[in-house]
This record gives structure tokens, C-alpha cells and sequence, in this order.
């Protein structure tokens, strides 16, 4: 792992650093791996995604709390971030299906969320790390991705778009309202982590699959599966955000985290199949089959990781069978 083969790296030890969405699938892989790196957390999720359970490897430890509360409770979030030397934002509303099902929730959790969050972290002068999402380049963006690419607007009416519409807002945002901060804000471009505690209820096409895979049933492949995604080990997206929060960078930073390595949706069916070990058969649909509506999809998403490299020395180096077994280990569990 990453962690091991670049050493120690500079952390946010024994800072007081709040989580928001610290019990989602993401944010409690973050808040494990800075409370291994000597910080004292508070984790914030309102649960209607997050899971207490996430957290239970963290229940009882001196330097780590959780708090249920939502991100739309301005003086809740204000209040925490007044406690905190550092502040790393996941709170969101997330999952393909329910963005397509609730555009104005989406919009509210993530943008009115984001912007509580933004202002309480700069009123506290406490470090800002934002995250953001790969969906901000767009549909057409060259490939791979890298950070000096141009943002689209996202002004059409489309349901899905209110997921990077509100990130990209948050974004803006951010940057508009840290100058003079510092450290500046870290903004960081998630690509499709994939992991134990990965939900396979909400849409995300690892879990899915690979629930699929082992219960037998036929493994969902939406479109051609010709699509590409690259898959990144969630203990390493954490690891990379632990790095990322501890830089003390002058400017605001955009900066992604992702693998390097494309997969094709229908190769991650047949490795999830083969990960399963049964005899579930891949059956393709189409968008409107899938999600009730002409969705267009993103074709290709790839990441270029060169600004996290140079900036902390990461590099993931988890592959697909590995991240797998993982999420498959984890499903079983559950
Ligand atoms: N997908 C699929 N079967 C599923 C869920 C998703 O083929 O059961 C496809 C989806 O259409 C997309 C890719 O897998 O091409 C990744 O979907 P996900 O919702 O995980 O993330 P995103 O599209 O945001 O990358």
C-alpha cells in the first residue's frame, strides 16, 4: 500500500479535526485513518446514508466522537468547526439513483451544506480540506483528467447534473471565500472509491455487482459496458486525504484521487463473477431499464494522479481482483 512504501508522511497529529459525513463509507475510512495519524476526531452525519456501524472500529477510543447532525444546522456546523484546527467536508447526498430521484435535495445537502461548511471553517481559521467529485469535468473532458482542464457550467435542466452542479458550486465557493486563509483549502476530485462498507443499495456499481455475483443473480451491466471507470482502494483515498490535509499550501489547491488504471464495466462484471465464485451470469440493460429515465452516462473517467504524487509521494497500488475480494469480504460480513 501507499502508506507503507512512501513512509511517514507529515500528518495533522494531535490536531482536533471534524469529519462531516464521518459515518458514510468514505468519511469512516478518513476518520480511522487520521485518528491512526494522532489527530483527535469528531465524526458529523445526519445517517441517512452513513451508518453507525461504520464507526464501530473507532467506538470508545479516547481521541475519537461521533455526533448525529446534518450539515443544513448552520450553528451545529459552526459550533464544531469553532472546535477544530481542521475540517475535511464528505457530507453529501450521493448514489446515481437517488440524485436522478431528488435534484433539489441533491442541490440543498450538497451546495447549501457545503457553503455552511465553507463559512464555518473560514470564520474558525480552521485548514479546509473540501471534497469534490470527478463528475466536475464533464461528460467530454479529454482523458485522462487533470486538474487545469476546463469546468464545464452544468446550467441544463438535467436531474443528474445536480450532483457536480453542487459540487462545483461548493467549489467555487470555497475558493472565492478562503482567500488570506492558511492554510489555503485543499479541494479534492474523487474517482470512484471502492471498498469494504460500500453500500450495494444506493447504485454504486462495485457493490452492486459483486452483491449480484454472490447471491447468484445476474450481474447488471447498464449500457454497452463499454463505459470505463478506475477503481481506487478506499484505505488509500483516505491515506491520500490524510497527506493532502497536512500539506501547508500557500494557494488553494485542486487536486485529484483516483487509480490510474481504466476498467471496462463488463470487465468488472466478469471479475466480480469470477471474485464470487458462483454461476451468475452477466446480463446487460439499458439506461432506461436501469433507471427509469434516457440517463446518459459518462463513457470514460480516468484521472491523472501526477499533482497528489508530487505533492505527498501517493500512488495507489490496490488492483481491481484485490479491491474485489475486499468488497466482497466486507458484503458477506454485512
Ligand atoms: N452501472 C452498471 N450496473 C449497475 C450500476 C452501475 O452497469 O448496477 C454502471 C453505470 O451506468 C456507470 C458505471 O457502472 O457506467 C459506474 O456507475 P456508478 O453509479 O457506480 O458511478 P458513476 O457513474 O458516478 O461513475
Amino acid at each position: 500500500m501507499g502508506q507503507q512504501a512512501h513512509g511517514s508522511v507529515e500528518s495533522v497529529s494531535s490536531a482536533r479535526v471534524l469529519v462531516t459525513g464521518g459515518a458514510g463509507f468514505i468519511g469512516s475510512h478518513l476518520c480511522e485513518a487520521l485518528v491512526a495519524s494522532g489527530a483527535d476526531v469528531t465524526a458529523l452525519d445526519d445517517l441517512s446514508c452513513g451508518r453507525r456501524s461504520n464507526l464501530d472500529g473507532l467506538t470508545g477510543h479516547e481521541r475519537f466522537r461521533f455526533l448525529k447532525g446534518s450539515v443544513l444546522d448552520e450553528s451545529l456546523v459552526h459550533r464544531l468547526a469553532a472546535e477544530s484546527e481542521a475540517v475535511y467536508h464528505l457530507a453529501a447526498v450521493v448514489g446515481v439513483p437517488r440524485v436522478l430521484r431528488d435534484p433539489a435535495g441533491t442541490m440543498e445537502t450538497n451546495w447549501v451544506g457545503g457553503r455552511n461548511v465553507v463559512d464555518a471553517a473560514v470564520s474558525a481559521k480552521a485548514r479546509l480540506v473540501l471534497v469534490s467529485t470527478s463528475e466536475v469535468y464533464g461528460r467530454e473532458a479529454a482523458s485522462p483528467q487533470h486538474e487545469g482542464l476546463p469546468i464545464p457550467e452544468f446550467s441544463g435542466e438535467e436531474a443528474r447534473d445536480s450532483y457536480p452542479r453542487s459540487k462545483r458550486l461548493s467549489e467555487l465557493y470555497c475558493l472565492e471565500q478562503s482567500s488570506g486563509t492558511w492554510p489555503a483549502p485543499v479541494i479534492v476530485r474523487l474517482f470512484n472509491i471502492a471498498g469494504p462498507r460500500q453500500l450495494d443499495t444506493i447504485g454504486m456499481v462495485m457493490p452492486s455487482l459483486v452483491k449480484q455475483a454472490l447471491s447468484g443473480e445476474d450481474v447488471t451491466v447498464y449500457g454497452t459496458g463499454e463505459q470505463t471507470r478506475t477503481f481506487c482502494d478506499v484505505g488509500e483515498a483516505a491515506d491520500a486525504m490524510v497527506r493532502l490535509g497536512a500539506l501547508k499550501n500557500g494557494e488553494p489547491l485542486i487536486v485529484n484521487v483516483g487509480s490510474r488504471l481504466p476498467v471496462s464495466i463488463n470487465e468488472l462484471a466478469e471479475a466480480a463473477v469470477k471474485g464470487a465464485g458462483t454461476a451468475a451470469r452477466i446480463r446487460r440493460i439499458g439506461y432506461r431499464e436501469a433507471h427509469a429515465t434516457d440517463y446518459v452516462d459518462f463513457m470514460r473517467r480516468q484521472p491523472s494522479i501526477d499533482l497528489v504524487r508530487e505533492l505527498t509521494g501517493w500512488e495507489p497500488a490496490t488492483d481491481l481482483p484485490t479491491i474485489v475480494r475486499r468488497v466482497a469480504d466486507s458484503l458477506r460480513e454485512s
